[in-house]
């Protein structure tokens, strides 16, 4: 059922200490059904260990690739996560969408799907920038109720919180790595003049590509074709005609690559720094971190910190400049890798 991993991803070592728990999502629940087991048994099996050299967690047993596969054929087609930036997804309109297909499926007795339309409706609640306290009340009400399906509270608010929705916090789902924040450190950084080419792995529709939109830079995306819970191929049409959409780098020399969000999905981190990304000058790396976040997900292979990313700077050839920079008070941190 379970692929069992030996050693580190990083470091190759078997030290390994510190056992970090999974939450239950819709990835576990998925999982669950697949491998047509208890969703606990799943939880408890895919734990984290953190390696005692390098720094970096990682699982011990592994989803075998034919599993996910069955999850974006049977369950989840599309990557919700980036399709979600998308404006249409977010917003009163779509709320109230959801709120209907909620009462739809609830009233129906339609338990999974009802649950499903509940974690999008939380979703864009908890994604929500209003920060005055009569949205934040109603919010903390309204969700409560809506975990114990008391329809009739959410038909008699859903109209009134739908008002407060004004738009998507910076760095949640709904609204990518792209912010001032970001171009302001970029321009302390970098100066764009000396920048010829641009790439991104990861999902298309997370990054900066606005930020290096110049005339003189040319722009890719690297489709690596990942499958290890990770899917660009629906979100790739409604990326920029000017990106060129590539398999790999191979002698293209490229001055700057994003990799937002993306490299907890590697089983094999190394081997994607060592080939495809070998002629990169500048790295810029974006990673969910522990200590802010507290928690991992169990469609995350690894999780990755400061420590870990020392580690892999120093054998790729790279060094880290500066101190990793928190974005706003999210949950992430940007890194920028130079080489040396
Ligand atoms: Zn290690």
């Amino acid at each position: 059922m379970f692929k069992i991993i030996k050693k580190c991803p990083l470091c190759g070592s078997k030290k390994k200490s510190k056992i970090i728990k999974n939450n239950k999502n819709i990835y576990s629940y998925f999982l669950s059904k697949i491998l047509n087991s208890d969703e606990k048994f799943i939880l408890k099996n895919m734990q984290n260990y953190k390696c005692d050299i390098c720094g970096l967690i990682y699982k011990k047993k592994w989803i075998y690739p034919k599993s996910v596969e069955k999850i974006y054929n049977d369950f989840q087609p599309r990557h919700p996560g980036g399709l979600n930036t998308l404006k249409k997804n977010f917003g009163k309109k779509k709320f109230i969408e959801l709120i209907k297909k909620y009462k739809y499926f609830l009233n129906k007795k339609n338990y999974e799907f009802s649950d499903r339309k509940k974690r999008e409706i939380f979703k864009i609640l908890n994604s929500t920038q209003n920060k005055r306290s009569n949205f934040i009340k109603l919010k903390k009400k309204f969700i409560h109720n809506l975990i114990n399906d008391r329809l009739d509270f959410a038909i008699r608010n859903y109209l009134t919180l739908s008002n407060m929705i004004d738009k998507p916090k910076i760095y949640s789902q709904f609204s990518g790595f792209r912010s001032d924040e970001i171009s302001d450190y970029l321009n302390k950084i970098i100066n764009l003049d000396d920048i010829s080419s641009y790439a991104e792995i990861g999902c298309p529709l997370w990054g900066n590509y606005n930020y290096f939109k110049k005339p003189w830079i040319k722009q890719y995306f690297i489709n690596i074709d990942e499958k290890n819970f990770w899917k660009a191929e629906n979100c790739l049409k409604y990326l920029s005609k000017r990106v060129k959409i590539i398999k790999r780098l191979n002698k293209n020399k490229i001055d700057f690559v994003g990799i937002y969000n993306f490299l907890d999905h590697l089983e094999n981190p190394l081997k994607l720094f060592n080939k495809e990304l070998k002629n990169v000058e500048n790295l810029a790396i974006i990673c969910e971190d522990i200590n802010l976040s507290k928690k991992i997900d169990c469609q995350h292979f690894s999780s990755w910190n400061h420590k870990s990313l020392l580690f892999l700077s120093k054998k790729i050839g790279y060094t880290i400049i500066d101190k990793p920079f928190r974005l706003s008070n999210s949950i992430f941190k940007l890194y920028i890798l130079k080489k040396y």
